[in-house]
């Protein structure tokens, strides 16, 4: 199998792993067969250009889902999450029915197309303990499909290699579940790794893994808890637009394009389409430059693109909103922060700073008092960092 296993060493002293095996075991009266663990992730550059087939860099994080799985001979799948009240209980004969809503469908999504890739899967027992914020922009949804995708897979002997299965969570998620993700969130909760961001090619698929070089900093997630219903349109209006853009200019994707070109064919487009334009054309160049600092340690530098990336997505791309632009302020202000920026589509969701490590609860508390104050919202604030991707235990 090519499931990456870096996580395995110490995996015993995880208790999120002797949660999950105590939850199957208390649950349903088994002993977990195969485990296995993927974390979220937080992305650091490249905003709003995976659709454009343009670049992206991210990090596996330290908060993770944790699969423990028993198999069943009846057909049956029953599930239970230390986060959801309601246990799942369905039969894998069911399937083609398709989603109904509930926190089960990623499972349920899973199992599907394991089956259809020729996955012996003849029912379950499955406990799920996870500490990924919900719908905190860090991609819960990704951790839980690969640790069940990968606990099943293992306890039914399956052979799958690491991009194939990121990819099939990926198909679970768009076709079964209805939520037209981007493959970023899958790859980065497989490939991700200790001190390493990863690179990603959104077109060719193409990744390398990216030295973080400084110790000294830390990533600050700072979600403004402002419910989200802009989020769908307003989205796929931006992705509307880009392929407009494209089209105009005569380019497959906006990818293809330099600020140079850009600049000088500006007056093919109108106003909006040439700000949009201008956001992914200038972000794909800020991944490059950002992803550089990164690994030469140069914290200021990053923090700059990082600064310049939220510019472009509160002026150019117009995806911002007060509650986002208060937590930044509040985190600018704060001290050790080297930069902090919108992450995920925008319209409320999180902030991610970088922050110094030597102030970080400091940082946190400071921040989390000033966006209360000035919003009235109770913000969710957690420090992480770069960790090992998704593997087997
Ligand atoms: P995110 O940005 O966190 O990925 P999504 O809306 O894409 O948010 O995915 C969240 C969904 O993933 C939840 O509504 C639930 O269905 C599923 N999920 C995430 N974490 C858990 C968990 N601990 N237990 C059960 N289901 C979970
Ligand atoms: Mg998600």
């Amino acid at each position: 199998m090519l499931y990456n296993r870096s996580n395995a060493p110490g995996a015993g002293a995880d208790p999120r792993v002797t949660r999950a095996r105590e939850l199957l075991r208390s649950t349903y009266g088994v002993g977990a067969q195969t485990v296995a663990r993927a974390p979220g992730r937080l992305e650091l550059f490249g905003a709003h250009t995976d659709y454009n087939e343009g670049y992206v860099a991210s990090i596996a994080i330290r908060q993770a889902a944790v699969a423990a799985v028993s198999s069943r001979a009846d057909g049956m799948v029953r599930a239970v999450s230390d986060q959801e009240s309601g246990p799942a209980n369905f039969s894998v004969d069911e399937l083609d029915a398709g989603a109904d809503g509930q926190w089960w469908d990623y499972l349920a999504g899973v199992i599907k197309l394991l089956r259809e890739h020729g996955c012996q899967i003849g029912g379950a027992d499955v406990a799920l303990v996870s500490d990924v914020p919900v719908g905190s922009g860090v991609s819960s949804s990704a951790a839980v499909e690969l640790a069940y995708a990968l606990a099943l897979a293992a306890a039914a002997e399956f052979e799958i290699g690491a991009e194939e299965l990121a990819l099939l969570c990926q198909r679970a998620e768009n076709e079964y579940v209805g939520m037209r993700c981007g493959i970023l969130d899958q790859f980065s909760s497989t490939f991700g790794q200790a001190g390493r961001a990863m690179w990603l090619d959104c077109r060719t698929l193409e990744r390398r893994a990216v030295p973080i070089t400084a110790d000294r900093a830390q990533f600050v997630v700072c979600d403004t808890r402002k419910p989200r219903e802009l989020v769908g349109s307003a989205y796929n209006e931006r992705r509307g637009q880009c392929e407009e853009a494209a089209r105009l200019l005569g380019v497959g994707a906006l990818r293809d394009l330099d600020t140079a070109t850009l600049e000088r064919r500006a007056s093919e487009l109108n106003g909006t389409l040439l700000r949009r334009a201008r956001h992914v054309v200038s972000e794909n160049e800020r991944v490059h430059e950002g992803v550089s600092l990164l690994e030469a340690g140069e914290m200021v530098g990053v923090g700059d693109v990082i600064n310049r990336t939220h510019e472009s997505l509160r002026d150019d791309y117009e995806v911002s909103c007060p509650e986002l632009e208060a937590m930044r302020a509040a985190a600018l202000d704060a001290p050790g922060c080297y930069g902090a920026r919108l992450v995920g589509a925008g319209f409320g969701g999180c902030v991610m700073a970088l922050v110094d490590a030597s102030g970080v609860e400091e940082f946190i508390a400071q921040v989390g008092a000033r966006y209360e104050a000035a919003t009235g919202l109770v913000p969710r604030i957690f420090a992480t960092q770069a960790c090992d991707g998704a593997g087997v235990l």
